[in-house]
């Protein structure tokens, strides 16, 4: 007998994006890759975050494994959050209701592949279609049904709309990349108690990415020294938006982000003030 799960499975997902229905896709905050970090450095505040997946098959644990740390009965798997999900929608929808970067051709991966998950993998993206239709995305208008040909987007198996399955593997490829920065700061805080308490519950345990990492996490996301100063301008000009000028939206990760940003650009400073003396 299988130690996975049964789901129920279909051969096709057909789903064409209305766009009139943004406000139940596009909430405060998007998942991107360390690939996307310099694409949107300077939109959204930039944190990390780590949820808990069990596997649906062998392949999917040999991925998970890859991707995340092994802890109890689950993996871990860390992606970078950008926004601020506490706030009902995103800093980059217009006032039409579409997304500015999809006008402007460069809207993140994750947002190109709902409500696909690249979390799991290509030949069981139907189990997560449907499971995303009884859940976050049970208001989305943009599921039909199979008998619209035109509207297929995944059949037995695979993805048949190139740009889906190409911003889907790039988001895994992305995955992969990151991973061994998220699996050492897995290792930094799985004995916190606020660790525990993420592993016994659900939801996501949010974090600003630390400071003895953050140089390294910039270099692989190509950023260059001059570039990585900028990064830390940047984001510290945006979280402090978020906190004080954009008001009421409380966020404690978003604050912990800009009081470490702070301190790195006040110690930048005095070593700059100390090298002129
Ligand atoms: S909820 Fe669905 S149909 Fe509506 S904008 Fe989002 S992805 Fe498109
Ligand atoms: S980046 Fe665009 S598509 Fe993605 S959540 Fe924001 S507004 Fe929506």
């Amino acid at each position: 007998m299988s130690d996975y799960p049964d789901y129920e499975r279909t051969s096709i997902c057909s789903f064409l994006c209305e766009k009139d229905c943004s406000n139940v896709c596009c909430n405060g905050a998007t998942l991107i890759t360390i690939d996307e970090i310099k694409d949107f450095y300077e939109i959204f505040p930039i944190y990390i975050g780590f949820r808990k997946y069990s596997p649906l098959s062998k392949e999917h644990r040999a991925f998970l494994k890859n991707i995340g740390g092994e802890i109890d009965d689950y993996y871990i798997v860390g992606d970078f959050i950008a926004g601020n999900r506490f706030k009902k929608s995103c800093i980059a929808l217009d006032e039409d209701h579409l997304c500015k970067l999809h006008k402007e051709g460069r809207k993140p991966l994750q947002c190109r592949i709902v409500p696909f998950c690249a979390i799991y993998p290509e030949d069981m993206q139907d189990i997560i279609f449907g499971q995303q239709r009884q859940t976050k995305f049970a208001k989305c208008e943009g599921y039909k049904e199979k008998a619209e040909v035109d509207t297929t987007v995944w059949k037995q198996g695979s993805f048949s709309e190139d740009s889906l399955r190409d911003a889907f593997f790039d988001f895994q490829r992305g995955l992969n990349k990151q991973s061994q920065f998220m699996k050492e700061i897995l290792l930094s805080i799985y004995k916190e108690n606020y660790f525990k308490d993420f592993m016994e519950g659900e939801g996501v345990l949010e974090m600003p990415i630390p400071v003895p990492i953050l140089f390294n996490v910039l270099e692989d996301a190509g950023f260059s020294d001059k570039e990585s100063l900028h990064f830390i301008i940047s984001q510290a000009k945006i979280c402090k938006k978020e906190l004080i000028e954009d008001g009421n939206v409380e966020n404690t990760v978003i604050e912990d982000w800009f009081n470490e940003l702070n301190e790195l650009i006040s110690a930048y400073n005095e070593f700059v003030n100390k090298k002129s003396e």
